[in-house]
């Protein structure tokens, strides 16, 4: 994240401390289907437009979270 200012969004804090980045999947440009705000720090997350079903997927299986970020379905907004 050494980038210049690119859209400086405020970023939201964990209460661990540590910043949140922001990932939403990105095939829909006008609406985001789905964010979800992850603090790698402590791996605590919160889902916005998630069903209660996924929520408990990506607890239950962080790796899921993870490849989608890695993979490219969900990409960082902030
Ligand atoms: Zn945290």
């Amino acid at each position: 994240m050494v980038k210049t200012k690119t859209k400086a969004k405020k970023r939201e804090k964990c209460n661990c401390g540590g910043f949140k980045y922001t990932y939403a999947k990105a095939n829909d440009a006008r609406k985001e289907l789905l964010a979800v705000h992850v603090c790698f720090k402590c791996g605590r997350f919160k889902g916005e437009s998630l069903s209660e079903e996924v929520i408990q997927l990506f607890c239950t299986e962080p790796e899921l979270l993870m490849h989608m970020i890695h993979s490219g379905y969900l990409k960082r907004v902030g």
